[in-house]
């Protein structure tokens, strides 16, 4: 079977398939056949433990409603008996080797097949039940074991094959052990994306139906450029596929070179580049990629990784002081909150989907939850005193928002005078991903230290294509001359200004897109780290003279396509090229 999607973080990664339903937080897997049996005793356990909780439950409802109600429940003791049910997922494990969710999922799934065969309505009715009671035994699994245990038993690479994958589900698994990952939902610059290209995972997202078409334990060869997915790949194939593997492979040990030599154009011109990182753990890994400071530090992660518990002033403390301290003599910029309402407010932030785009998010919603947001302002003044930190707000759409959020510092700083301690003096910049931004860039740029152009929401915006919607994904044009004259317009608002303008978006990690942005006279870069080593064979091999005339040819075109003639007539084609975006997106 082959599935094409949309490459989303690039590599080539082979390994067998690790199924997970967000709806059902289950994960679904083939164990080795020594766990076979490992798996018998969980759904035993599961079941003795769901046949306690019903009989409780039973009992409770019978002492408070009487006794006829209380019968409800026989129904549900009675299907953890069920030949169907049970029997069935004991024999889906001892025969195909699945884990004990997944079994239990097969067998719900016939019978439910069965049940809306049914002429009777009560019984159709019926399927409610028998999903209640597998919900039970699945819950009564998670506990018999942690899946990230359960993980560390698999054989070889894995492949997680999921509907929706959440930062907080990349967070909690063994990066090491995934080959790729594979989402039905998703697009370009899907938060997930972000960070599986971050711990350089290959990714392929957008493909609709892969968590139910690709069987738990499938061998998965998955293509992270060309969103190319083959399941149980015949031999041939798959020897191309581990061919390429291996050619990739030996390209990026090519690049290993560039790490440590400067980004400077042929031409002498230097450029800053910076890393984009999401936990303040990638710091140093980011530094091994060479590059001078963190460019982007997306702090609403800190919730996606450790919950409401990262909301305190003193645990935002100790996570800042690591970052400024890890990414040493390197600056850092810290972005504060970009999430929505619901977000702050779950346990564990589930970074997407439910980001608000156009609603109370970013620097918006900061304003009006001061409390947070004070506790945040604090503990960055207070991690400034252990090395360069600079202050970004996310979601800037005016002036007056600036200054409320300037005003908002200027009060944590007094609040910390107050207690004794003197903060010192931090730069405080936006992100500019808000048209209305873009258009009075030069009103703001009279107010702020610093801007970063933030392309992954201003192209959404600036085009009216939500990047996180897959149906949509083919308009999201990073070379739409809508986007080079915003960016050309901002560029000139931070030059005049006098103030420095970065390139934070994923814009900057294309090889042939930073190129492009080089011509448009931008000079400073924040972008994924992996991406670094090739950014700097690119800048140190084109002539930013050059580049300046391609941009201009890149204004002056009409449609997308001519830009992307433009530059390709600028980039010499090969290798580097075809590493880029440009000609993989078409
Ligand atoms: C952007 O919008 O370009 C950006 C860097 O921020 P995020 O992707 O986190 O929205
Ligand atoms: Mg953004």
């Amino acid at each position: 079977m082959r599935l094409t999607g949309l490459g989303v973080s690039p590599g080539i990664g082979v390994g067998k398939a690790l199924v997970l339903k967000s709806g059902t937080r289950d994960l679904r897997f083939r164990v080795p056949p020594a766990l076979v049996g490992r798996e018998l005793d969980r759904l035993d356990e599961a079941r003795a433990r769901s046949r306690d909780q019903i009989q409780q439950i039973k009992a409770r409802i019978a002492q408070s409603a009487g006794a006829e109600h209380g019968y409800l429940f026989d129904a549900q003791l009675l299907m953890l008996d069920d030949a169907m049910l049970i029997g069935a997922a004991a024999d889906t494990i001892r025969q195909e080797r699945l884990n004990a969710e997944s079994a239990l999922h097969r067998a719900l799934d016939k019978i439910s097949a069965l049940f809306d065969q049914a002429e009777d309505t009560y019984l159709r009715e019926r399927k409610g039940d028998v999903a209640d009671v597998v919900g039970r035994l699945c819950m009564n699994l998670r506990a018999t074991g942690d899946p990230a245990d359960l993980f560390k038993d698999l054989d070889g690479p894995l492949v997680l094959v999921a509907d929706e994958i959440t930062p907080s589900v990349i967070a909690q698994l063994d990066w090491q052990r995934l080959a790729a990952l594979v989402t039905d939902a998703g697009s370009w610059t899907y938060h997930t994306a972000i960070l599986a290209r971050s711990i350089h995972v290959p990714a392929v997202a957008g493909l609709r139906n892969a968590s139910t078409t690709i069987p738990p334990g499938a061998l998965v060869a998955v293509d992270g450029v060309s969103g190319e997915v083959l399941v149980d790949p015949e031999g041939e194939l798959l020897d191309q596929f581990r061919a390429r593997q291996r050619r990739l492979h030996a390209y990026e040990q090519s690049l290993e070179e560039f790490r440590s030599l400067a980004a400077v154009t042929d031409d002498g011109v230097e450029i800053r580049l910076e890393a984009n990182i999401e936990s303040p753990d990638d710091a140093p890994r980011a530094r091994e990629r060479g590059v001078e400071g963190i460019g982007l530090f997306r702090s609403e992660f800190l919730l996606a990784n450790a919950g409401q518990a990262a909301l305190t002033e003193d645990a935002q403390f100790a996570a800042y002081r690591h970052l400024v301290e890890s990414a040493a003599p390197g600056r850092v910029t810290v972005r504060t909150f970009d999430v929505s309402e619901t977000q702050l407010r779950i346990d564990h932030a589930a970074i997407e989907g439910t980001r608000a785009p156009l609603g109370l998010r970013g620097i918006r919603l900061s304003l009006t939850l001061d409390e947070v947001f004070q506790a945040q302002l604090r503990a960055l003044l207070r991690a400034a005193s252990f090395g360069a930190l600079r202050i970004m707000f996310p979601f800037v759409s005016g002036l007056e928002e600036l200054r409320a959020g300037r005003q908002a510092v200027e009060r944590a700083a007094e609040t910390l005078r107050a207690r004794g301690t003197s903060p010192p003096p931090v730069p405080i910049g936006i992100m500019i991903e808000v048209p209305s931004a873009a258009m009075t860039a030069d009103l703001l740029a009279a107010e702020a230290d610093f801007f970063s152009i933030g392309t992954n929401d201003l192209i959404q915006y600036c085009l009216a294509v939500d990047r996180t919607d897959d149906r949509v994904s083919r308009l999201y044009e990073p070379l739409h001359p809508a986007i080079l004259r915003t960016v050309r317009l901002v560029a000139r608002a931070g030059r005049r200004g006098r103030i420095p303008v970065a390139v934070c978006g994923e814009m900057a990690s294309d090889p042939a897109l930073l190129t492009l942005l080089v011509g448009l006279g931008l000079r400073e870069f924040s972008m994924t780290p992996a991406a670094v080593p090739l950014a700097k064979q690119v800048l140190r091999s084109v002539r930013a003279a050059d580049a300046r005339v391609a941009a201009g040819r890149a204004l002056r075109a009409r449609t997308a396509a001519d830009v992307e003639r433009a530059l390709i007539q600028l980039l010499a084609p090969g290798d580097r090229a075809g590493a880029s975006n440009v000609q993989t997106r078409k």
